[in-house]
């Protein structure tokens, strides 16, 4: 490291890649590309909401502007997310241009599956191929309560396009809320078992509209306690140490769970994240109470590229050591889940 840049009063050094003051560097982006949504799940955001005006979200050549920077900083890995992400017109053409950024070795899509079975093929031909897609329950009654909509036919029919298409990994992800998922673990996990995908349960965070309370949350051990008893014994594997599953496989090898314990087990210590909203802000954690606005520089005229730089490398460099939901010091960010990008 050499080289510190004191562009204010934090001297912020000009490391090759994207490191914070706990020494993880960051390779990961996320980028919400939208805040609207054909569902409102109950625990991500509020029946009534007001979206962000059309004009306030970065065009894709804005966010293409971003993840070229993100790159020459050691970015590889993009997620694309929202609000619902196939509720922005012409994703694929995004999913294209990004994968045309030199540097970027991986791009992610995580949707709710309602669109999927139209745009499976055409974000497959952009060069897509990792899906993760949220589906948290298997019964039609328990999906409107959750979702508040249906839609729970669409969502299965996305998946099955999407498997036909070649997508692979796919994942299903489930948020694991007491008093539902009880009933949906072993439905779910029974299911990708059967249809080859991977099953992804994740604890009930505090970063939706309504009250969390810890009690909520089904917790990442009764899930794997369930499945290994009701399915089949569970076997843990060698996960990837920054990713934030832990990834267990079944003792007659016929597929994989994992889970997501942000509650029970944080993984902040390994985060190697960092977010883009769909109005271009840039946030270093889910759970941060500050934002770097990137849209006023990429809107500012004339070359941004190393002001940009600067600004992710000081917001990843600020970054907290962890959330702290598990205390009584926590404060919940203004923005809910669908406002920032989960
Ligand atoms: N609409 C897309 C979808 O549902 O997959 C992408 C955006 S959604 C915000 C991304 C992920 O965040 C989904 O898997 C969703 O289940 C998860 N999520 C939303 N609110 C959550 C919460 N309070 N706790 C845990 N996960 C949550
Ligand atoms: Fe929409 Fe995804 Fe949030 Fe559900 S979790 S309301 S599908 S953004």
């Amino acid at each position: 490291m050499t080289d510190p840049v004191a562009s204010s009063e934090i001297r912020v050094p000009h490391s090759a890649f994207l490191t914070d003051t706990f020494g993880r560097r960051h390779n990961n982006l996320r980028i919400s590309v939208t805040d609207r949504c054909n569902l409102r799940c109950t625990y991500c955001m509020p029946e009534d909401v007001t979206f962000l005006d059309r004009s306030e979200l970065l065009t894709f050549e804005e966010i293409t502007q971003f993840v070229k920077v993100a790159a020459t900083l050691g970015v590889d890995k993009v997620r694309l997310t929202g609000g619902e992400p196939l509720m922005r017109k012409g994703l694929h053409k995004l999913v294209r241009m990004i994968a045309e950024v030199p540097g970027i070795a991986d791009i992610g899509l995580t949707t709710n599956g309602l669109l999927l079975a139209e745009q499976a093929a055409e974000l497959y031909d952009a060069g897509l191929r990792r899906l993760n897609v949220s589906l948290d329950t298997l019964d039609p009654g328990r999906f409107r309560e959750l979702s508040r909509r249906d839609g729970l036919d669409r969502v299965l029919a996305g998946l099955e396009t999407a498997k036909r298409a070649g997508f692979a990994p796919i994942k299903v992800n489930a948020v694991a809320i007491r008093g539902y998922a009880e009933l949906d673990v072993v439905p779910l996990a029974r299911y990708c078992r059967e249809n080859g995908f991977e099953m992804r349960f994740i604890e009930y965070m505090p970063i939706g509209a309504e009250v969390w309370e810890r009690d909520k949350v089904f917790f990442a051990q009764e899930i794997l306690d369930l499945i290994g008893r009701e399915v089949c014994p569970l076997n843990s594997t060698k996960s990837d140490h920054t990713a934030p599953a832990v990834d267990y496989e079944y003792s007659d090898a016929c597929g994989r769970v994992g889970v997501i314990a942000s509650v029970s087990r944080p993984f902040c210590q390994q985060c190697n994240r960092l977010r883009l909203t769909a109005d271009g802000k840039v946030r270093n954690c889910l759970f941060a109470l500050d934002e770097a606005d990137a849209k006023a520089l990429l809107r500012s005229g004339g070359p941004v590229g190393a002001a940009l730089a600067d600004m992710i490398r000081r917001s990843v460099w600020e970054k907290w050591e962890g959330h702290a939901f598990n205390t009584a010091q926590f404060v919940k960010p203004d923005r809910t889940m669908h406002a920032i990008g989960g």
